[in-house]
């Protein structure tokens, strides 16, 4: 469990209730709750929309996509009804975000749900999380029934003539219903594997009705978006992505945990300064900036701002804002193969290039990693991965590849230091076998 951290630096938005006792709805109320719903229902749907747009708030998921233009293709006229639903399927590696809203900020949750519906024009919001964060369950469901008994959900809401529900629901610990698609396919209750799109769910979603999708740290900004307003929110952030982010910083770091920092902030300083540095005073290797299916970085190039744009300009991806550092000591065939073997095992197998490419990379990756590689090997690991990308149903086949390209780009020269029939030449760590 990711502990609460603190750092100088940081600009509390989305935590600024952490720790402060807030999972009890009077506490969440004196913090400021529930005052952001009630001004959404004054101002209405498109000065809702408005502000969302102004806030350059852009999904906290991983994609970046602007929450407020998401919320506008929304149909107005629909003839099924229309839906919100709250992703918290947090499930890639290094990230570990979304699990400190829904433990300490539950009804940030609701309040942000509530506000999405009312722009849309929706009844009813579904709040899913990851199968193995059942245990948060236990707490949404209370903020959820807690809401209702104050008669903040349910029929009329606030007196507005407006009815609004929630219902809370769990995954059974597969990665791929993260993919939104997926998400509604499992909630629907069917096998969870992705839908073609378009059509996008805002159009053609949840049982086939007009359906906002946002990833839970998106939702629960939602509230202070209203309440700051959407221009103070953006100004909180860089050019074109506005506010602030809870950044994960994990692996070989002295101060690991999750920190709140302004977009664009840079991230050589969160990894020296945030993050206290690498561990046990060695050298870094290499860092992977947003969740392991982002492109990994070398030391030279982690002079950058972390946002959706200026990462991307230096060749890698924010994605979901986890930050992995990796010190001199570590193989980076062997991390390239855990990070396969993750995408393997998970691999809903819906779709041939993501089923086999993920099961022939692990495949070549580990006899390479083990030494009974061959030089052909190494053109072949970036041949297939080049070939999965954008040939899949979902982008669970380019999460795979992308970060294995950068692994087979970057440290060829270990991959080949491998292909000698010795056991690893890097691994120093005393790490369990995979
Ligand atoms: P995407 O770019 O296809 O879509 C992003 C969002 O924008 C979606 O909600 C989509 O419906 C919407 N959208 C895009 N174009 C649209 C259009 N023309 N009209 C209406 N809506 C439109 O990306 P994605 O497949 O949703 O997500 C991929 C990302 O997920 C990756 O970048 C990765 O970082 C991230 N990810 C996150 C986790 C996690 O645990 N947080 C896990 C795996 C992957």
């Amino acid at each position: 469990m990711p502990r609460l951290v603190s750092h100088p630096d940081e600009v509390r938005i989305i935590s600024r209730r952490f720790g402060k006792g807030a999972t009890d709805i009077d506490k969440y109320i004196e913090l400021d709750g529930y005052k952001a719903v009630k001004l959404a229902i004054e101002k209405g749907a498109d000065w809702i929309i408005n502000e969302m747009k102004v806030s350059g708030l852009r999904g906290r998921g991983g994609a970046g996509f602007p929450t407020g233009l998401k919320w506008s293709f929304v149909p107005k006229q629909s003839d099924r009804p229309k839906y919100v639903l709250v992703n918290g399927d947090e499930s890639e590696p290094a990230t570990c975000k979304d699990h400190l809203i829904f433990l300490h900020d539950p009804h940030a949750m609701i309040e942000g749900t509530m506000i999405a519906g009312l722009a849309i024009g929706s009844k009813l919001g579904f709040i899913y999380l990851r199968g193995e964060y059942r245990y948060l369950l236990k707490i949404m469901e209370k903020a959820v029934a807690d809401a209702y008994a104050k008669g903040f959900l349910g029929k009329d809401i606030f007196g507005s003539g407006i009815d609004f529900d929630i219902i809370t629901q769990t995954g059974a610990g597969a990665y791929e219903v993260g993919e939104e698609s997926a998400l509604m396919e499992s909630l629907e209750g069917k096998r969870g594997v992705p839908r073609i799109k378009p059509p996008f769910p805002a159009v053609v979603g949840l049982y086939g009705g007009p359906t906002v999708i946002n990833n839970a740290e998106t939702i629960a900004s939602v509230p202070h978006i209203m309440l700051m307003g959407g221009e103070a929110y953006a100004k909180a952030g860089s050019e074109r992505n506005g506010g602030t982010r809870l950044f994960g910083i994990s692996g070989h770091v002295n101060n690991p945990g999750v920190y709140e920092l302004p977009m664009g902030y840079n991230l050589k300083k969160a990894i020296y300064e945030v993050g206290g540095g690498v561990r046990g005073g060695r050298n870094l290797k290499a860092v992977v900036p947003g969740g392991s299916s982002t492109p990994v970085m070398l030391p030279e190039e982690i002079d950058v701002g972390m946002d959706f744009d200026q990462l991307g300009k230096a060749g890698s991806m924010l994605g979901s804002a986890g930050i992995v550092v990796i010190d001199d000591q570590t193989c980076m065939v062997e991390f390239a193969l855990r990070t396969i073997a993750f995408y393997q095992h998970e691999s809903c197998g819906w779709c041939i290039p993501c089923r086999e490419g993920t099961d022939w990379l692990k495949k070549t990756i580990t006899r390479v990693h083990a030494g009974g590689g061959v030089d052909k090997d190494l053109d072949n690991i970036r041949y297939l991965a080049e070939n999965m990308l954008g040939r899949t149903f979902c982008p669970l086949g380019d999460a795979a590849a992308m970060p294995t390209i950068g692994f087979i780009k970057k440290f060829r020269h270990e991959f080949e230091d491998h292909l000698n029939g010795k056991p690893c030449p890097y691994a120093k760590h005393e790490e369990p076998a995979l």
